[in-house]
C-alpha cells in the first residue's frame, strides 16, 4: 500500500507549485494523507491553515483524517532528542548568528577556509569544543541554546551506507555536507529535520513526493532515520514549477496563489491544464 502525503507550511496562501505538489502526492498514494508543517508558530498562521483545506478541496483533492498537526507534537519530537542526546549525539551551541558570521569570517581569512553546504556556510564548530563544566554553567545562568548534532560522531556509528531511493534509483546519503545541523532551535523544540523525518514514520509515509528543492535534505533526513531507529521511505522529489521567466513559485515573491487566480476566475482545471495534470 503506497501512502503519501502533502505538507504544507502554513506560513502563506497556496500558489501553483503547492497545487502541482499537492497533485502528485494525491496521484501517487493509495492512501493519501495531508500534513500541516506549523511548528514554526510565529510564523504559521490559522488563516492559511484553513485557506489549504479549502484550497486542496477546491481542487478537488480528498485526504485522510485526521490532519496531522505538527505543532500538537512537541513532545515527540522532544523524545526524538531526547535519543539522541542519550546516545551522546547532540551538544548545545549558544552561538547568535552573529557570532557564527564572525567565526566564518575569522576562519576565512585562516588556511582552511570554512566550508559551504547545501543551506550555506556550514557551522564552524564553536561550541562542539566547550567542556561539560562551561555547557552546564552556561544553561545553569539562563542562556539560550539550540541542539546541534555532532555530525562526526553521528556518521562514526552508522555502520552500512546510507542508501536510498528516488524514482527507483538508488542513492547514497551524504549528510556531512550540512555539518553539524540543528536539530531543535533556540526559540523552538524541534528543527524541520527533525519533525518531517520523525513524522514521515509515525505516519506511515512509505513514499515521500516533494520538490526537488528539498533533495539535499534528504540526506541529512536519511541519516536521522538510521539514528532514530525509523524506516526509510522511498522518494520521487518532482520538478518544479517555474513561472513565465523560468524562476519557482515561492511564497515570497509573492507568487500568484491559488485564492487569487480563483477570485479572477479560473477553474480547478485551469489550475489542472496550467500545470500539466489536466
Ligand atoms: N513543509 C515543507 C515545505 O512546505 C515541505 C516538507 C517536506 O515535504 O519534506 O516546503
Amino acid at each position: 500500500m503506497i501512502v503519501t502525503r502533502f505538507a504544507p507550511s502554513p506560513t502563506g496562501f497556496l500558489h501553483i507549485g503547492h497545487a502541482y505538489a499537492a497533485l502528485v502526492a494525491a496521484s501517487a498514494g493509495e492512501r493519501f494523507l495531508l500534513r500541516i508543517e506549523d511548528i514554526d508558530q510565529g510564523r504559521a498562521r490559522d488563516q492559511f491553515v484553513n485557506a489549504i483545506f479549502d484550497d486542496l478541496a477546491w481542487l478537488g483533492l480528498r485526504w485522510e483524517m485526521p490532519v496531522r498537526m505538527q505543532s500538537q507534537h512537541f513532545a515527540e519530537y522532544a523524545k526524538g532528542l531526547s535519543h539522541l542526546q542519550r546516545d551522546g549525539l547532540l551538544y548545545p551551541c549558544f552561538c547568535t548568528r552573529k557570532e557564527i558570521a564572525e567565526e566564518i569570517a575569522r576562519a576565512g581569512e585562516a588556511p582552511h577556509a570554512a566550508s559551504i553546504g547545501p543551506d550555506g556556510p556550514l557551522y564552524p564548530g564553536t561550541c562542539r569544543e566547550l567542556s561539560e563544566e562551561l555547557r552546564e554553567s552556561r544553561i545553569a545562568s539562563g542562556a539560550s541554546y539550540a541542539l546541534r548534532l555532532d555530525m562526526q560522531k553521528a556518521l562514526a556509528r552508522v555502520t552500512a551506507p546510507l542508501i536510498f531511493r528516488d524514482h527507483g534509483c538508488e542513492h547514497i546519503a551524504t549528510p556531512e555536507i550540512f555539518g553539524d545541523v540543528v536539530l531543535a532551535r533556540k526559540d523552538l523544540p524541534a528543527s524541520y529535520h527533525l519533525a518531517v523525518t520523525m513524522d514521515d514514520a509515525t505516519q506511515g509515509v512509505t513514499l515521500v513526493t516533494r520538490g526537488e528543492d528539498l533533495f539535499s535534505a534528504t540526506h541529512v533526513q536519511r541519516l536521522l532515520q538510521e539514528l532514530l531507529a525509523l524506516p526509510t521511505p522511498d522518494y520521487a522529489h518532482h520538478r518544479l514549477i517555474v513561472d513565465a521567466a523560468g524562476k519557482k513559485f515561492s511564497k515570497r515573491d509573492g507568487a500568484v496563489t491559488l485564492r487569487e487566480l480563483r477570485a479572477h476566475g479560473a477553474t480547478p482545471e485551469d489550475i489542472l491544464r496550467r500545470i500539466g495534470a489536466a
